[in-house]
């Protein structure tokens, strides 16, 4: 009997990543479930989705703004999310990684940890696939999910940090009057 497990045993070419282990509870939601968190189109409001053109995922809109295609539909989903194509949500919102309320410094300082974690996943998958080892494809989809949505979930951080710096710059400029 061979047992096919998701998790990956550590070789000696893993490095150890020291993550809060509470970090890795990454939510209920499944990455891969692409369709259920498109963001609204930025141009006219609707609702976008999600469909196949020429093997690759890509996200269209009724009024014909579409994002940048992918070969998971999750990461198609995210190259539109994160486009200026679509309304960004705060990053509190994101269905993954628990960042609702948590301040920007300490989403941001998580959200470093957690995408050194998922890079350090994708590696290991990636030797594994090199070295032609049966592993749960599955589990190689959804690290990669998770990373694209780290890294969107990033430039939330910093759309929010920006924000901030405008106002307080806005609020300086008025008091100058
Ligand atoms: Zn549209």
């Amino acid at each position: 009997m061979t047992a096919r497990s998701d998790h990956l045993q550590p070789t000696p070419d893993d490095r150890f990543i020291d993550i809060d282990p509470s970090w890795l509870d990454f939510g209920p939601d499944d990455p891969l479930d692409a369709q259920r968190w498109l963001n609204a189109c930025a141009d006219c409001g609707g609702a976008p989705s999600l469909a196949m053109n020429e093997l690759r995922w890509q996200v269209r809109c009724d009024c014909g703004r579409a994002g940048t295609p992918g070969q998971l539909a999750a990461i198609a989903a995210v190259n539109w999310n994160k486009s200026p194509l679509s309304l960004h949500p705060a990053f509190g919102e994101l269905p993954f990684f628990a960042l609702d309320g948590l301040s920007i410094p300490a989403a941001r300082a998580k959200l470093i940890r957690i995408r050194e974690y998922l890079e350090e996943q994708k590696r290991r998958c990636e030797r594994r696939i090199r070295a032609r080892e049966n592993f749960g494809h599955r589990y190689f989809q959804r690290i990669r999910a998770y990373l694209a949505w780290a890294i969107y979930a990033q430039g939330l951080v910093r759309e929010a940090e920006t924000r901030l710096l405008d106002e307080a710059s806005r609020r300086k400029a008025a008091n100058a009057h």
